[in-house]
């Protein structure tokens, strides 16, 4: 049985054993375009990925199967070279502990990703990054774009384009890399990994 057929199978959940770790040379690779019309397979495997980040966000589900929290993942992360990518991103409770009105802020499959547009202006994440294949700790600014126009292929076959800002532009960034072979530490500045250079926006 090939990889995509074991994950693409009614009863797999797919769980921290089917993600690969930095080392492994697939994560280096530039994965290939999906083919179009997508497949079965294509569109079984993205409604996967995207269960494995409900799962991840769900604290009984990621307890009961041993899940890191996640609201990326890339099909190079399972092994299976790939422009496929799934972004889920929770919007917060307000004040009072309410759910929000709308649960998520991008909740999005998509094939053969690509950034279209980005601002001048560069953002990072405050308190850095993390990767579901990377199991340490990589302290530092991990510099992007602040904004991203990203165009790619729904589930559907349609083509969507998104324009994202600050958190949810630097998901889509840190996955579409993974499907580049780039990991998120390649771009820490690695003389000064929390320099700030001028205009740099700080995500918290
Ligand atoms: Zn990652």
């Amino acid at each position: 049985m090939t990889v995509i057929e074991k994950l693409t199978r009614a009863s797999h959940l797919i769980d921290m054993d089917d993600i690969i770790r930095e080392g492994n040379p697939t994560l280096r690779q530039v994965a290939e375009e999906v083919e179009l019309p997508l497949t079965d397979q294509d569109i079984i495997l993205g409604e996967k990925m995207m269960q494995f980040l409900k799962h991840s966000q769900d604290p009984v589900m990621a307890e009961k199967l041993g899940l890191r929290g996640g609201v990326g993942i890339a099909a190079p992360q399972l092994d299976i070279s790939k422009r496929i990518i799934a972004c889920l991103v929770p919007n917060p409770e307000d004040e009072e502990g309410n759910p929000p009105a709308q649960a998520y802020s991008l909740e999005a499959i998509m094939y053969n990703p690509k950034i279209v547009a980005h601002s001048i202006q560069e953002a990072a994440l405050a308190n850095g990054e993390g990767c579901l294949s990377v199991d340490r700790e990589v302290e530092g600014y991990v510099v992007r774009n602040s904004r991203v126009t990203v165009e790619y292929i729904d589930k559907n076959g349609d083509k969507q384009r998104l324009k994202l800002k600050s958190y949810n532009a630097i998901v889509v960034q840190h996955e579409i890399d993974h499907i580049n072979g780039i990991m998120f530490y390649d771009r820490i500045n690695q003389d000064n990994p929390f320099a700030v250079k001028e205009g740099m926006l700080l995500i918290e």
